[in-house]
């Protein structure tokens, strides 16, 4: 379900005091100044240091809440320490909010024209999401300024001016698109900037920096992929990588036919002590991946399946955002109902740019879709009870928790999004008998000139309007029905419309997959780390049935120790063997024993050529601009 367009509407008017997004505002008295001390970044220990302007009598400052592209109310006000705030030198006291520990109130003493505040953000060195997860190590760190500021509650993000300033440990370097206004030794100060560019701006220093040009020849706008890594090694991009990234910049240009921004910093961190993520901005991306990804035989695979992605967010959440995620600052709960197109475009174009890019083949862009095609079906059987839709809905509450993921579902619009648009792109084709494509919505949609970084807000019915533009067609039953399915099978007709047959047989993967081994999920019905503890086991599956959950750890099968290779054998001899496999499993310091009746032999997904029908998968995802 979507969000009744009189509510769309409400929060469209609110979103609509975050449309400009550049330039200063003109209501504000001074700019707040914030000094962010990372020194002690080994220490895990950041001080921030504002200076706002400020009239006597009560002020209430917030901690930034709702993140956005993390869709929730998570900002980590629990790392918030040593807070204090003064005046004219003297400490004035605080007192949090009772109904909301992300508000402060202060009473600002008669006198006093600005307010002094401090404060300590402890890196975590464990838990944690996304931003919130460790961000910090001995020779780097990641500085979302949302970790690090308060700011005055009553105006909107785009009407408060901060002028940072940062200062890094010696002899560190950095990367970030914010505008440096002057440097000396390691302290810098950018130019002033509203809180909403800010919080857009995040910044990567670290003791080993690397900046590489990635500008497409003949491309008038700059971009730049930065890297910071926990080692200098680690920095070593190979010149086959550098131009996967530099036709990826190209490709993006010719897929969505606008840029919205004056320069693009791809902004990665490359840490095994870090949390592996990647967030969108406007004019760059904050992605997080292992210290050695880019040493080793798969770089482009690891690569390709997370910057793409960031990188459309430009458009596709930065710039066209829905208007229910577009609050006016960070206080204002959104509403993750277009999470489906926010998220599931982009995860729809994010591989189709790995692989046009060329850092993925086009195999590694078919294994993509084979393994969501699988986990989303059989792996999927909570999609009986729970549609698309709300998988969306509910992600502030429950997407991202652990264990069950099989019948809680998870954030399964991002891989069904994927499925949903390469449906819309072969719909598109069809009707329009190829005279147009998925690329000419992006145009219509996701083009207009390049004002720099700014938010055009959208409510379903204008994906909708665009879509028939592009191809007349029933685009909105044809998109309920998707969102309201609780079909047992997920939507592979855009997968068949382009001329491929999801299938299982019993040949293996012939390469590593993102989605890990799949040899017990559609056997037995069980996902397993390699020590044999179960992720994951699906609900109406043999293994459940035989009394095996999530959390529980297999330690034995056919009364021989648990060892995975054993586990695939009696997979394999099940077909001929008429006993069940016995699973010995310890549950909460109890062993016990269970019989999974299972008889099929091993059956791993693939996708298969229909010959009956033109191969418009490939041509899709072939290099557009070469
Ligand atoms: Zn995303």
């Amino acid at each position: 379900m979507h969000i009744p367009a009189s509510i769309s509407a409400k929060l469209l008017l609110l979103a609509a005091f975050s449309l400009a997004t550049t330039g200063l505002a003109s209501a504000q008295t001074g700019a707040i100044s914030i000094t962010l001390d990372a020194t002690q970044t080994p220490q895990k220990f950041i001080r921030t240091h504002e200076t706002i302007p400020a009239k006597p009598g009560p002020l209430t400052l917030y901690y930034p809440k709702w993140i956005p592209g993390e869709h929730g109310p998570d900002g980590p006000v629990a790392n918030v320490t040593g807070l204090k705030f003064t005046a004219n030198g003297n400490t004035i006291p605080w007192r949090r909010d009772l109904s909301d520990v992300f508000t402060f109130h202060v009473d600002v003493p008669s006198g006093t024209s600005q307010l002094d505040v401090d404060f300590d953000y402890l890196e975590p060195s464990g838990g944690g999401f996304a931003t919130s997860a460790m961000s910090a190590t001995d020779k780097l760190i990641v500085i979302e300024w949302n970790q690090n500021v308060l700011y005055p509650a009553g105006r909107p993000a785009t009407e408060i001016t901060f002028h940072p300033k940062l200062i890094l440990p010696e002899s560190w370097k950095f990367g970030t698109p914010q505008h440096v206004e002057h440097q000396s030794g390691n302290e810098i100060s950018f130019a002033p900037l509203s809180l909403e560019r800010l919080v857009d701006s995040p910044i990567i220093a670290g003791q080993y920096y690397r900046a590489i040009d990635i500008t497409p020849p003949g491309e008038p706008i700059h971009h730049e992929i930065d890297i910071v890594a926990d080692s200098e090694a680690a920095l070593n991009m190979t010149p086959a990588i550098q131009k996967g990234l530099t036709d990826l910049v190209a490709e993006a240009a010719r897929l969505f036919g606008a840029r919205h921004y004056h320069d693009y910093h791809f902004l990665l961190t490359l840490s095994d002590h870090v949390a592996h993520f990647g967030l969108e901005h406007n004019e760059c991306n904050d992605s997080r991946l292992p210290e050695r990804v880019l040493l080793g035989p798969n770089a482009g695979l690891a690569l390709g399946g997370l910057l793409p992605h960031e990188y459309a967010h430009s458009w596709s959440g930065k710039f066209r955002r829905p208007g229910d995620l577009a609050t006016p600052e960070y206080e204002t709960p959104m509403r993750d109902d277009l999470l489906w197109d926010y998220e599931g475009f982009t995860e729809f174009a994010g591989p189709l740019l790995a692989a046009r890019s060329g850092l993925w083949t086009p195999e590694d862009y078919r294994n993509n879709l084979t393994n969501i095609s699988g986990a989303l079906g059989v792996g999927r059987p909570g999609r009986t009870w729970r549609p698309l839709l709300d998988t969306a809905v509910a992600v502030s509450g429950s997407s991202f928790s652990p264990g069950w993921l099989n019948w809680r579902r998870g954030a399964d619009y991002y891989d069904e999004g994927d499925l949903l648009w390469l449906e819309v792109a072969t719909i598109i084709h069809e009707q329009t008998r190829g005279q147009k494509t998925i690329d000419d919505f992006c145009h219509a949609f996701y083009g207009g000139p390049n004002n720099g970084p700014e938010i055009k807000p959208y409510t379903f019915d204008d994906v909708v309007r665009a879509l028939n533009s592009i191809a007349a067609y029933d685009w909105a039953k044809f998109l309920h029905e998707r969102l309201d399915s609780t079909s047992p099978d997920p939507p592979l007709v855009g997968i068949a419309n382009a001329g491929w047959k999801f299938l299982f047989n019993d040949q293996p993967p012939k390469r590593e997959t993102r989605h890990g081994d799949v040899g017990e999920l559609y056997t037995i019905g069980l996902q397993l780390r390699p020590d044999g503890t179960v992720t994951d086991s699906i609900v109406g599956g043999p293994a459940f049935k035989a009394g095996i959950t999530s959390g529980m750890k297999v330690v034995g099968v056919n009364g021989r120790v648990y060892d995975h290779d054993l586990l695939a054998d009696a997979i394999a001899a099940s077909k001929e063997d008429s006993e069940p496999i016995n699973l010995l499993v310890v549950i909460d310091g109890y062993y016990k024993s269970c019989s999974v009746d299972y008889h099929a032999g091993p059956r791993y997904p693939h996708l298969q050529r229909d010959d009956s029908r033109p191969d418009y998968l490939t041509a899709l995802s072939a290099p557009h601009t070469r």
